[in-house]
């Protein structure tokens, strides 16, 4: 890659007061350890949307976390807007600080960056926190866009970000144990134990404990319900995320400690008895800022050469923090506007209310779904294969909105940011895209959440039928799925098996009749 300022330097004038947003709070975002910070909590970011109850606690928890590290150095304000709020941090500054106006890093979304741009007074400084600049991704994005070069791919700009960070390599530059990726190692079925700990003796997350800045925290969201008419979704709980660089790098040393070495073997398998796993729960001080992905991925990578952690994990893991989470922000911004818009497939179907209120009423029978549903409802939280493969395959057999599984998917995660939505939702998990992000669509049958969960022996529905009383709606809603696309499935050579497959049928007709009556009922 050629520029390399890279993404956690600290770029900017060094004047002035910084101005933080929510997801800003690791110390890569202030230029010394004097400069004075202006942190805005915007009520009506909540009243704008309905957010899971879970993700407005630690964002505000975050917020005031770092207020309190920051001491006097900290301005932290409440207002209706962001524009309110920083009228009112200004009237707290010194006349020199008014006079040399904010810096702001720039932000994560459109609709901030588009916000900041307008403002008088504010500097808007390069984004921080990633492994590569967006100038960087653009650079290679370049080479590989032009007619006659390979697509875009995850794994390419993978392989650049590790070579540029010097990340997993041998002395002579190749990849550490002689390959890149080693998936063929990780991603086994789930075990016959309930658990991680009873299968592999893995051990239960880091949790961390809250204080009096969580308490005051419930009580403001309280009173947000009772006085200021906002709405949440999702059910309040102790808190499951780390909210501090302290708390961050505390959950990652334990989890490097304990639990990293399970994570490849069982990174998509799924045990209705252990929701966590041994994913990391980094996501949510990950895109807070608290700590960056390139530090993350260091300390992956020492736990292997110091600890002795099975190098099939370690890397695995590199690759979800630096690969997969760094390519989905890139691809945010390269991708543009409309590509959030994007519906090839057609699907228009509104999301049903068992969805939405993350089956509150327990309406759900069918194992799998219930389950996840009843973890988001629960957490705010689902590891990726039930986002992709339960909820997001779900919505995609069932034709629902990308756009609005989209906004379901920012609201309803603690981790949900815009950015991370374009890329994840409407391409990978939706395929609305038509093909850019992933070459083909994520859709499968029961056999799938069979082989990777112990969900279906727990299930009223039968995952190796598609048609009856007991026929698993994944599998029904598969057959369907490829009936409606059938020509461009055939169309494309990853995917024309199923449309054969299809062709095959004797109750073809019959299947797809069924998951029309079933639609978007709660199954
Ligand atoms: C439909 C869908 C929606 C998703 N929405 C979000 C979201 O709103 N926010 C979010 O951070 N992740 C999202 N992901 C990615 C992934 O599911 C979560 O990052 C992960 O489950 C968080 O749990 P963890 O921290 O224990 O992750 P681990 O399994 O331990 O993975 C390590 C880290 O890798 C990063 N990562 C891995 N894959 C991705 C990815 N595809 N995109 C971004 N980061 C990735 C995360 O920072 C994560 O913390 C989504 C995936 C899908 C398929
Ligand atoms: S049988 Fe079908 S609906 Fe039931 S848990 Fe298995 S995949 Fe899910």
């Amino acid at each position: 890659m050629a520029d390399d300022t890279a993404g956690g330097a600290a770029a900017g004038s060094g004047d002035g007061v910084r101005w933080l947003f929510a997801d800003q709070l690791g110390p890569h975002f202030l230029d010394s350890t004097s400069q004075r910070a202006v942190l805005v909590e915007s009520t009506r970011v909540f009243a704008r949307r309905t957010y899971h109850r879970r993700k407005a606690h630690l964002v505000l928890s975050a917020m005031r976390h770092r207020a309190a590290e920051l001491g006097e150095r900290a301005v932290l304000v409440q207002a209706a807007t962001y524009r309110e709020g920083l009228a009112l941090a200004r009237e707290q500054l010194t006349d020199a600080e008014r006079a040399a106006g904010l810096s702001v890093c720039d932000p994560t979304s459109r609709a901030a960056r588009r916000f900041v741009r307008g403002l008088d007074g504010v500097e808007v400084l390069p984004a921080r926190g990633w492994a590569v600049t967006e100038a960087q991704f653009a650079h290679w994005a370049g080479r590989k866009g032009q007619p006659g070069q390979p697509r875009l791919l995850m794994e390419d700009f993978y392989r650049e970000v590790r070579k540029h960070h010097h990340l997993l390599l041998e002395g002579d530059g190749s990849p550490l144990g002689g390959t890149w990726n080693y998936d063929h190692d990780n991603r086994e079925p789930a075990p016959k134990a309930p658990t991680l700990e009873e299968a592999a003796g893995v051990a239960e997350p880091w949790w961390p404990h809250e204080d009096d800045v969580d308490a005051q925290v419930r009580e403001d969201l309280d009173r947000m319900v009772r006085d200021e008419g906002v709405t949440f979704v999702g059910e309040d709980g102790p808190r499951r995320f780390a909210v501090t660089r302290r708390e961050a790098l505390a959950n990652l040393r334990h989890f490097l400690t304990h639990r990293l070495e399970a994570f490849g073997p069982y990174e998509d398998a799924m045990l209705a008895q252990d929701r966590w796993m041994a994913h990391s729960l980094m996501s949510v001080p990950l895109n807070l800022g608290l700590v960056h992905p390139v530090e993350v991925a260091e300390r992956a990578e020492a736990a292997h050469r110091e600890q002795g952690v099975r190098l099939a994990s370690a890397e695995g893991f590199v690759r979800q923090v630096v690969g997969w989470r760094e390519y989905v922000w890139h691809l945010y911004w390269h991708l543009g506007e409309d590509f959030e818009r994007a519906n090839e497939l057609g699907a228009r179907e509104p999301l049903p209310r068992w969805f939405t209120d993350l089956d509150a009423d327990g309406e759900v029978r069918a194992a799998c779904l219930s389950d996840v549903l009843g973890t988001v409802r629960e957490e705010g939280w689902a590891h990726h294969i039930p986002r992709l493969m339960v909820l997001g395959g779900y919505a995609l057999a069932r034709g629902w909105d990308p756009q609005e599984l989209t906004a379901w998917f920012h609201t309803r995660f603690v981790d949900g940011y815009a950015w991370v939505m374009a890329a994840n939702t409407i391409g990978m998990s939706q395929h609305a895209d038509g093909g850019v992000v992933a070459t083909k669509p994520y859709w499968s049958g029961g056999a799938y959440v069979d082989r990777m969960s112990d969900y279906c022996k727990r299930c009223p529905y039968d995952p190796k039928k598609r048609l009856g009383e007991d026929a698993c709606p994944f599998t029904g809603g598969y057959w369907a799925f490829t009936a409606r696309h059938e020509e461009r499935l055939a169309a494309n050579r990853r995917t024309s098996r199923a449309v054969s497959g299809l062709h095959r049928l004797p109750d073809a007709d019959a299947v797809v009749a069924q998951e029309a009556d079933r639609g978007s009922s709660a199954p």
